[in-house]
């Protein structure tokens, strides 16, 4: 069997078992195993594949995906973000092209960004590709979990060395004040949590998605302490889910912030909150 005809089988098999985006993952996975760039594999399709150790490990990494769930990111450890390529583990969430639109819109804003703060930073994708796009004199990630900082410090060291890392309770261990606070903290209601598809629920790390309660729990902590770690006219930008708009707006008005706007991702849902120090 040549390759392409291995892709067109693992699609199939996805496929079968109800998984999005079949031809794509199929190719992904592939791709990992037989380390192929696009164009290599498209110049040699007809090439008979082997037996040997890749493809042992396709049909390990397309059983996986299959039986366990696991996403495919976790299992090829990689995921594209803003043009990125950022390692990811089951210890951080895997990047999503919803945060490209926050990651946008910030970039587009030109809000004062000498010193930027990136909060329950993950895999670090935030505040490192903030610092490549922006170029600020001063980038910290922070984030609760050593087992996340660990894969954000790795990232940041390959990407955008500049950018520091440091474990940190929302606010506690940050010293100082900054032009531009985001953050993209857990922000799914804990009794919505066992519904999320299995994917996400069986293997993205639950620190990383419940919000507690109501889902907003991280917002009010954050959108209350914000002001004493932001400079005069210093903005605070928050990813929120679909239907937190109202609500995140609500309290950061509140908390003292101005012209505070809902904005939306490109599927026109609302997906972010913005705000300025007054
Ligand atoms: N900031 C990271 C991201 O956007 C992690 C977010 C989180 O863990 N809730 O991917």
């Amino acid at each position: 069997m040549n390759r392409k005809i291995w892709v067109t089988y693992g699609a199939e098999m996805l496929r079968e078992a109800g998984i999005d985006n079949p031809d794509g993952e199929a190719w992904y996975l592939f791709s990992h195993c037989f380390s192929l760039s696009r164009e290599e594999y498209l110049f040699s399709m007809t090439t008979p594949v082997e037996e040997g150790e890749e493809l042992e490990q396709y049909k390990a990494l397309l059983d996986r995906r299959i039986s366990e769930r696991i996403p495919l990111q976790y299992l090829i450890g990689t995921q594209d973000f803003m043009g990125y390529t950022f390692r990811v583990t089951p210890d951080v969430l895997i990047p999503r092209q919803d945060t490209e639109s926050v990651i946008e819109a910030v970039v587009e804003g030109n809000y004062p960004h000498e010193s930027i703060l990136d909060v329950c930073t993950g895999s670090g994708c935030i505040a490192i590709s903030l610092c490549l796009m922006l170029k600020p004199d001063v980038c910290i990630g922070t984030d609760i979990d050593e087992k996340a900082l660990k894969i954000a410090k790795e990232n940041g060291r390959r990407l955008a060395p500049m950018v520091k890392f440091k474990k940190s309770d929302l606010f506690s261990g940050v010293d100082g004040c900054f032009d531009l606070i985001i953050s993209n903290p857990p922000y799914i209601p804990t009794k919505d949590c066992m519904e999320l598809m299995p994917e996400v629920k069986d293997h993205e790390p639950m620190l990383a998605l419940d919000g507690r309660e109501d889902g907003l729990y991280f917002y009010r902590k954050l959108a209350g302490t914000a002001p004493k770690h932001l400079n005069a006219g210093g903005t605070l930008v928050f990813e929120i889910g679909y239907d937190q708009g109202a609500a995140v707006k609500t309290m950061m008005e509140e908390a003292g912030f101005s012209s505070v706007e809902i904005k939306k991702d490109l599927a026109g849902l609302d997906r972010m909150v913005i705000g300025t120090l007054a």
